[in-house]
């Protein structure tokens, strides 16, 4: 007998048990194809020089090998980060931010528009459409160009008052960071009438067990980590996110960025850059645990861009020494403020940075101390530079490509060679297809 002679309800009995049989044949696997969570992660300004860097700064001198990081064991691909034509090769965050968050390519300064500055639909708002849930967890202000990009539209990044009067109708579930300043007492009255819970205390945050958070943990951006390297605010906050938004049994996206590895690289700070990416790598390996007891996240993790132009090894000589940097006990704002703040600073400043000042340094600091913190905390800078043989070429960004991290299902489709877009438009393609009923 053929099959297609077959009456109706032999197929419709016979049907399930094709369907059940071909499910008893696929080949075992504990993960499915599609991701029901993802998780985006974006080291801002962490270009390759960053993730080296940060390998040697880990690695324990005295054992043979150079120990691997969480990067070296994420790593899948790279990526290419230029903006729109009319901005030339080398990005700012806000338009890399735009791609990322949308999978197109815009101006410089632009959030989430494209060249006519018409808004540009983001993964976030996609997300939400079929159900999902969705937040982000950053250490600079959340209204900052990055995190702006996945939650609202506007022509230019510096209108930092009007993207946080659009984060009410954002529908974020979850909103971490700082950025006090740009939130006014009705705005925050806005959100909690909309259900939401507002914070500006960090040690409140644990007690949080209900989506709809608007936390503001700083006036403007989070402290350096390496001034307070025992408070990971940045893991703190991303292990709180990932258990508030995975109470969504349909799904979620979520944005973590490590917003001032950027800041450390403008301000051509070693020191403050391997504090912060130290703790983007405790952010990484927090949802990595995420991803191995839930088999159904992705994780894919990028740079927009690379800052300052960081070098391994400067002045010719074939040498780094993260040994130096290890040493200092705060970050060089930090050191240069305290030494304004005491007539006696020499033996203080001296005792964080690791080394006893030489008559020569000292005067050099004194003169620098004159000027004020600022130039004071250039020449310490300038003195952990040299002492570690730390090479930066710029105050801004460079065009190099960024590489990119991926664990769970789809993380297949982020191997070799991509353009930032790309990355947003292979997540897309993983989001459910049917919108929320
Ligand atoms: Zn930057």
């Amino acid at each position: 007998m053929k099959f297609k002679q077959l009456p109706a309800l032999a197929l419709a009995l016979l049907l399930p048990f094709a369907a059940i049989a071909e499910e008893m044949l696929a080949p075992p696997s504990q993960a499915p194809s599609r991701p029901k969570n993802l998780v985006i992660m974006i080291g801002d300004g962490m270009g390759p020089a960053y993730t080296t860097a940060y390998r040697y700064f880990k690695d324990n001198p005295d054992t043979e090998e150079v120990e691997q990081t969480v990067f070296d064991r994420l790593l899948v691909g790279m990526a290419s980060t230029y903006p729109a034509r009319v901005s030339g090769y080398v990005t700012d965050s806000a338009a890399a931010a735009t791609a990322l968050a949308t999978g197109n390519k815009s101006y410089n300064g632009a959030i989430s528009v494209d060249l006519q500055k018409k808004p540009l639909e983001s993964i976030m708002q996609k997300a939400q459409k079929r159900g999902l849930s969705t937040g982000v967890a950053v250490t600079c202000q959340v209204n900052h160009a990055t995190p702006a990009a996945f939650l609202a539209h506007n022509e230019s990044r510096k209108n930092y008052d009007q993207i946080a009067a659009t984060y009410i109708n954002s529908n974020a579930d979850v909103i971490l960071g700082g950025g006090q300043k740009y939130f006014t007492a009705s705005m925050r009255a806005a959100f909690s009438d909309k259900g939401y819970q507002v914070l500006d205390d960090f040690s409140l945050l644990k007690d949080v067990t209900q989506p709809k958070v608007l936390g503001l943990f700083a006036d403007v951006q989070l402290p350096w980590a390496v001034d307070e390297p025992e408070a990971h605010r940045l893991s703190t906050m991303t292990r709180k996110a990932l258990k508030l938004l995975s109470q969504n049994t349909q799904g979620f996206v979520l944005m973590v960025e490590g917003s001032q590895i950027d800041w450390a690289g403008h301000a051509n700070d070693i020191t403050a850059a391997m504090g912060e990416m130290d703790e983007f790598a405790h952010a990484l390996e927090a949802v990595e645990q995420f991803v191995r007891n839930h088999p159904d996240t992705l994780m894919v993790v990028t740079a927009d861009h690379n800052t300052g132009g960081l070098s391994i090894g400067r002045d010719g000589k074939y040498a780094w020494e993260p040994a130096v940097i290890k040493a200092v006990k705060a970050s060089p704002d930090t050191l240069a403020k305290n030494a304004l703040a005491s007539d006696n600073w020499q033996q203080p400043l001296g005792d964080a940075l690791g080394f006893a000042l030489s008559d020569e340094q000292t005067s050099h600091f004194e003169q620098a101390r004159m000027q004020g913190k600022k130039v004071l905390a250039q020449a310490i800078k300038h003195e952990i530079d040299l002492r570690s043989n730390t090479g930066w070429t710029t105050a801004g960004h460079t065009g190099m490509d960024v590489q990119v991290f991926a664990s769970g299902p789809g993380a297949e489709l982020f191997i070799g060679n991509q353009d930032n877009t790309d990355i947003a438009n292979k997540l897309i393609s993983l989001l459910p297809k049917t919108a929320k009923k």
